[in-house]
This record gives structure tokens, C-alpha cells and sequence, in this order.
């Protein structure tokens, strides 16, 4: 991959704002540097909104609404797939994009264009299945009308984590279902949503219908916004903590909210498991994008008679990892995305070792630019240990042990979230009782990835509220009006 094609590609993504259709600078003039994690180098500048732009952006999405919502279901549909043959057919280029401003490798993030586009494919064919019920009373006289209409503006707001793939599955089910939108990405990654926003101009999406508002502010930008009474919905998936303080703004207007927030998976590993299937589920759970991922195996719980063996072929996989630069053929596992979050998964593996847990493989930070980690497993880690309670974001595997079901059930459900577990068992009444008993969202039986733009994505407890994706994720910007209809045989 050459510099000069790099150059190429960065130089054609938009750096300014959008609002109401048109390219704009901050009303400050303010930018905002991204850099490229794995050199700490500025690759390009953005228009770093205010907190008048949020506005100006509310405004656009507020003026566009009435007209969107009234363009047939059909026609955003043909949008949405129109989107998707672009995103597929650009698909190099939104990778390389990815890969620049976030880290992963590229092979990475041409799975995650992959996964980002079929939001779009997905409710194209969603938006004219939106429907209702007339129904006779149960006294058999009047009779009942339910419609769906679109809930109205939206901000939606994105985490750095997967730039495309957040951004696709709040865009697609709100233009799906009639909502205006206003976009607000990560400000570490904001170049994949604004390349993604001049797809969707290209594919027909009106003036106004999505606005995308990249901010070093995000609270003053957006606080303004949920205070107004015009937005009528917000989409968040980030952190638990911003999310709890987010839903406490949104209650002063009640509101719709949607919250995609932490996880704590715990992969569970049990003794009649097809460990090297187990194995490789692992390597998925944990390394993919570098475990920056909510669904990120956080806790390995594995039954203590194979705990060595599971142990012992996890560290020689994950030894084969190699740190690089995303572009780089060989690289497996690319930088994490700056200097604080890579403090934070050192710091939380320095925390388990004086905890009483032992490094099997990496832990040490190397020598040299950009915020690398290397794959790092921890054997030995005792049951109350922080590292087994907060998201690690890193790819750091800490493994423990338990005796027997009941203590796996136990020691998964200890934790105040609840977004996904995985389980190795080839006894299926087990992963039966397990799917009844784990207090979680998604649930993968023999399986390291669960995601599917088919499936409903969300957690229970503190992982947040709603589902994204599935049938259930355009429900998230649609209302129910009922319409009672006097006995028409009267
Ligand atoms: P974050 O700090 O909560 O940020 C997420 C988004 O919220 C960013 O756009 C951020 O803007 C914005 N934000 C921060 N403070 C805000 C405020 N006061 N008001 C309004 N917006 C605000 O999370 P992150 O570190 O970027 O992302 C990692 C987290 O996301 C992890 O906890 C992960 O589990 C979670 N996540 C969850 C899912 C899911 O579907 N459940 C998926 C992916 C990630 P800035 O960029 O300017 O900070």
C-alpha cells in the first residue's frame, strides 16, 4: 500500500460538515486532527462542529421530516439498496479509510464494510414491510385500527469501535421507517461516517434527511439537541457511563432512546466442549478488532478439568498474532486506538497481576511509535479480580476456572451487564438451560461471533435498551397509533 494512494484515497473523503445537504465549515472555523493510531501522525482535518451547527443540523433534519416520512416506503427502500451497492462497490476504499483512522488490519475492515453494508441491504427490504392491524373488539362491536408512523428526527450518536457499521445500523432503520436524521460519530473516527454520508447524497437521500456533525464538544453539541423539543428520538451506543447520563437528559423530554452500552462477555468452556472449536471461537471473540467491541470475549470461565489444556492451545494461537500497521499484509493485530485506551488495558492487566494473576503470554507494552498492545493472556485470574469486572478493550484474555454449571451460571450473571455470553458445551439441553438462565441479550452457543444484521443486537441491565438490527430494529423509530372505529354494522 503506497503513501501516495493513501493520500489518494484520504484526499476524496468530504472534511466538512453536512447540514441540510450542503458541505460546510464549522461556524468557529474550528477542525479537529484525526490521527493514524499506529504512528500517532495527523492523516487529516475535519470540521469540528458547534454547538450552533448541532442546531443549524436539528433545524435541516426538523425541515426535511414531513417530506421524508411521506416519500413512499418503496422509494427508501431503493435509497437504502442503492447505498448498498455503493458502499459494496467502494468497499477498498471505505476499508482503507477505516483501517487509517481506527488501526484494525484491513482484512478486518473489509469484514466490517461487509457487515456496515448489509444494514443498508437489510432494511431496504424492511421499509415497505412496515405495517399494521385492523382487528374486531373482543365484544365484537367496534373495531381496532394500529398504524406505524416514523417516530420523527433523530440523533444518533456513534462510538469510535466500528466507524462504518454503528453509523449503517442507526441510518438505515431510521431512514427505513421515515426518520430525518442528525449523525454525530466518534471524534476519533469521524472520516468513515462523512465518506459514508457522500454515498448516501449520491444515492438519492434528500437535502436534510441525514446531517452528520463530527464535534470535539460532544456534550455541548448534542445537549442542546436533546433539549429541543423538535428531536424526537435518540440513538446512542457507546460507553454505560455516558449512556446513564444521556438517558438522564433525555427524560426531561421523555425522550425515545435507544442505548447500545458496555459489555462483559464471559465465554464459557465446559468439559464435554470441542475445545479446538473452542479455541477458535476464542481467538474470534477476543482478537477481533483488536477486542475494542462491546460483544469482546471479557472473561474466559472455563471448567477447571480442561482449563490447562484450553489454556495452553489458546496461548500458542495467540502467539502467532502479530502487531502492526493495519495495511501491513502480516499484521493480525493492529494498534489500539490512542494513548488512553491502551493506559487503560495496561493498567487493568498490572491491576490483575498484583491481584494475583499470572501473564502467559504478552503483557508488555513494545518499544517504539504508535499505541500498540500485544495479544496478552492471564491464567490464574481470581474470581473478584477488576480485570473480570470492567470492559478491557484490548486484546487481553483472562482466564479462570469453575467447578461445576452452577457456578458458571453464577460467576457469568455477576456482573451489572448483560450484552452477550458465549458457550462450548455439546450437550444441547445444557445450552439449553443455559439460554434460560444466563442474564444476557445474546447468547452464542458454540459460536465466537453472534452479530448478524438479521438478528436483533442489545443487551439487558446496564448493556443498555432496545434492539438494533432483526426484524425488532426499525420498531426503534417507528410510533403505534390506535384508531378506534365505532361498530361500522351499528
Ligand atoms: P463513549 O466515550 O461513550 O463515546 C461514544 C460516543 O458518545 C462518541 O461519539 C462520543 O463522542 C460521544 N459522547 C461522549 N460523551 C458524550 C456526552 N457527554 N454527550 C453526548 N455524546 C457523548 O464510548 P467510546 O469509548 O467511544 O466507545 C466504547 C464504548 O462503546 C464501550 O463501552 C463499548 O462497549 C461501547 N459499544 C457498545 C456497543 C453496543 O452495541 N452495545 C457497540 C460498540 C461499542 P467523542 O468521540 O467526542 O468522545
Amino acid at each position: 500500500m503506497s503513501a501516495a494512494h493513501e493520500s489518494d484515497v484520504l484526499a476524496a473523503v468530504p472534511t466538512g460538515l453536512l447540514i441540510g445537504g450542503q458541505w460546510r465549515a464549522a461556524s468557529t472555523g474550528a477542525t479537529i486532527d484525526v490521527h493514524d493510531p499506529s504512528t500517532g501522525e495527523v492523516i487529516a482535518q475535519v470540521a469540528d462542529a458547534s454547538p450552533e451547527d448541532g442546531l443549524a443540523a436539528l433545524d435541516a433534519a426538523a425541515a426535511a421530516q414531513a417530506s421524508w416520512a411521506a416519500t413512499a416506503p418503496r422509494e427508501r427502500g431503493e435509497i437504502l439498496r442503492r447505498a448498498f451497492e455503493i458502499v459494496t462497490a467502494r468497499a477498498e476504499e471505505f476499508a482503507l479509510v477505516m483501517t487509517l483512522e481506527m488501526g484494525k488490519p484491513l482484512a478486518e475492515s473489509r469484514a466490517e464494510v461487509a457487515y456496515g453494508a448489509e444494514f443498508l441491504r437489510w432494511f431496504s427490504e424492511e421499509a415497505p414491510r412496515i405495517s399494521g392491524r385492523y382487528a374486531t373488539a373482543p365484544d365484537g362491536r367496534n373495531r381496532l385500527l394500529v398504524t406505524k408512523r416514523p417516530v420523527g428526527p433523530s440523533l444518533l450518536i456513534t462510538p469510535w469501535n466500528f466507524p462504518l457499521a454503528m453509523a449503517t445500523r442507526k441510518i438505515a432503520p431510521a431512514l427505513a421507517a421515515g426518520c430525518t436524521s442528525v449523525l454525530k460519530p466518534a471524534a476519533l473516527t469521524p472520516l468513515s461516517a462523512l465518506l459514508f454520508a457522500e454515498v448516501l447524497r449520491e444515492a438519492g437521500v434528500p437535502d436534510g434527511v441525514v446531517n452528520v456533525i463530527p464535534t470535539s464538544r460532544a456534550g455541548a453539541v448534542t445537549g442542546p439537541l436533546i433539549a429541543d423539543p423538535r428531536l424526537r428520538k435518540l440513538s446512542f451506543t457507546g460507553s454505560t457511563e455516558v449512556g446513564r447520563s444521556l438517558i438522564a437528559d433525555a427524560a426531561h423530554q421523555v425522550l425515545r432512546v435507544s442505548m447500545e452500552l458496555g459489555g462483559n462477555a464471559p465465554f464459557l468452556v465446559f468439559d464435554d466442549a470441542d475445545l479446538d472449536a473452542a479455541v477458535e471461537g476464542a481467538l474470534l471473540a477476543k482478537l477481533r478488532n483488536g477486542g475494542e467491541a462491546c460483544v469482546a470475549a471479557n472473561r474466559f470461565l472455563v471448567h477447571e478439568s480442561v482449563a490447562a489444556e484450553f489454556s495452553a492451545r489458546l496461548i500458542e494461537r495467540m502467539a502467532r498474532y502479530v502487531n502492526g500497521r493495519g495495511t501491513e499484509p502480516d499484521t493480525t493485530l493492529g494498534p489500539l486506538v490512542d494513548g488512553a485506551t491502551r493506559d487503560k488495558v495496561a493498567e487493568l492487566v498490572a491491576g490483575a497481576v498484583a491481584d494475583g494473576a499470572r501473564v502467559a503470554l504478552g503483557g508488555r507494552i513494545p518499544s517504539g511509535r504508535g499505541y500498540f498492545y500485544p495479544a496478552t493472556v492471564l491464567v490464574d485470574v481470581p474470581h473478584d479480580a477488576r480485570i473480570l469486572r470492567e470492559e478491557i478493550f484490548g486484546p487481553v484474555a483472562p482466564i479462570t476456572t469453575f467447578r461445576d454449571e452452577d457456578e458458571a451460571v453464577r460467576l457469568a450473571n455477576d456482573s451489572e451487564y448483560g450484552l452477550v455470553c458465549f458457550a462450548y458445551t455439546r450437550d444441547l439441553n445444557r445450552a439449553l438451560r443455559l439460554s434460560e438462565r444466563l442474564e444476557t441479550g445474546m447468547f452464542g452457543i458454540n459460536t465466537g461471533l453472534v452479530s448478524n444484521p438479521a438478528a436483533p443486537f442489545g443487551g439487558v441491565k446496564q448493556s443498555g435498551l432496545g434492539r438494533e438490527g432483526g426484524l425488532e430494529g426499525i420498531d426503534e423509530y417507528l410510533e403505534t397509533t390506535y384508531i378506534g372505529i365505532a361498530d361500522p354494522s351499528a
